[in-house]
């Protein structure tokens, strides 16, 4: 059956500059870390897709060894892209990364160019594209001289094998020290992608300002903690839930320690009329430096209660002292 995007696709979402470029990306974007692999049902991967396309999701986030196994994120992507989202590549912005592990030999993983311009070639076959529109160094190397990360991320735009590049997980100086240095070549930073939520707040101490600074953007990865900041464990541990899972990346452990503060932050939520998931998602975006918060959902309903975020972004000065409180606790 043939998929027609919504008519209306675009009516809602709120879409941000990032940084200073050309570039708008929607409030929210979703990504295929978990729930795209060959381990899970291509079926649901492709509904949760198209109706984030129908909702004006057009950013989708995916790194070379996204699965399991490695690579299957992109494969089952590139699979889903040829069936149903050819006639759309335009209105897509589809990112990958190298950084990580991916094959054996010293050749597979960390920051050289040998790595990175092999790996995204690799990401291009599996997806079935010619280009990717960001191509991102996923995590800083302390051995290989960031002159030539950063002359590789040059070279894959010069290339054409990537119209923007970004970087993930790098600390404020270093991010500095990047951003320079592919300004100096001509390739602008677009974009830092790094892990920020209720619970996880570094970005706060200075990266923020140095992107803010630089005219980057910054988009906020796992902003419900990998489930954490929703209802998924408010009564235990489903079975079909990440922390269950033994693909899933998060421990039960970690959700069992955080708890008092999700049941607390939940009512919070609750007075306010919305769910827990779309306060922590509302709770990144009032920093306009947030260009995008960058969710995962494992089906259909997730994506659309998510969404909602957007129907109630505003905090009163009491509510967010009373959530930096808990937070602090
Ligand atoms: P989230 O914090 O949004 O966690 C998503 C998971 O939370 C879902 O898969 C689901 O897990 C659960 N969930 C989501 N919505 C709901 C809901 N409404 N109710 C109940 N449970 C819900 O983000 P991720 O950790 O998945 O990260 C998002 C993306 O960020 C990744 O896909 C990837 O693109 C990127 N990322 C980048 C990294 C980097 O180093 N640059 C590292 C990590 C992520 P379930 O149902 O399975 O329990």
């Amino acid at each position: 059956e043939e998929y027609r995007a919504a008519s209306e696709r675009y009516e809602q979402m709120p879409f941000h500059r990032c940084g200073k470029s050309g570039i708008l990306l929607p409030a929210i974007s979703l990504g295929l870390w978990h729930n795209f692999g060959y381990v899970d049902n291509l079926e649901n991967g492709r509904n949760i897709l198209k109706k984030a396309f129908d909702l004006g999701i057009t950013h989708f986030d995916l790194a070379n060894n996204y699965g399991p196994p490695y690579g299957s994120a992109e494969a089952n992507f590139g699979t889903i892209l040829k069936r149903d989202f050819l006639p759309y590549r335009d209105e897509l912005f589809i990112s990958s990364k190298a950084g990580y592990d991916m094959w054996p030999g010293p050749y597979g993983n960390h920051g050289s160019r040998k790595y990175l311009i092999a790996s995204l070639d690799q990401s291009l076959k599996r997806m079935g594209l010619e280009y990717v529109d960001l191509f991102y160094h996923h995590r800083p190397d302390p051995d290989t001289p960031l002159e030539e990360t950063m002359a590789a991320l040059d070279h894959i735009v010069r290339s054409g094998k990537a119209l923007y590049v970004g970087i993930s997980n790098y600390n404020a100086e270093d991010t500095a020290k990047a951003i320079s240095l592919l300004k100096e070549m001509g390739t602008p930073c677009l974009i830092h992608q790094a892990k920020y939520s209720m619970f996880e707040r570094w970005v706060e101490d200075q990266l923020l300002d140095t992107l803010g600074n630089a005219g980057a953007g910054l988009i906020a990865f796992s902003p419900l903690a990998q489930g954490m900041l929703t209802d998924r464990y408010i009564q235990g541990i489903p079975t079909d839930s990440r922390a269950a899972k033994k693909s899933g990346h998060l421990t039960s452990e970690a959700v069992q320690e955080m708890l008092p503060k999700i049941k607390t932050l939940h009512t919070i939520a609750e007075a306010r009329g919305q769910k827990l998931s779309q306060m922590a998602i509302a709770w990144l975006l009032k920093d306009k430096r947030v260009t995008s918060v960058l969710i995962g959902a494992s089906s259909v309903a997730q994506l659309e209660e998510n969404l909602k975020a957007l129907d109630n972004k505003d905090f009163s000065a009491e509510e967010l002292s009373k959530i930096e409180a808990i937070l602090e606790r």
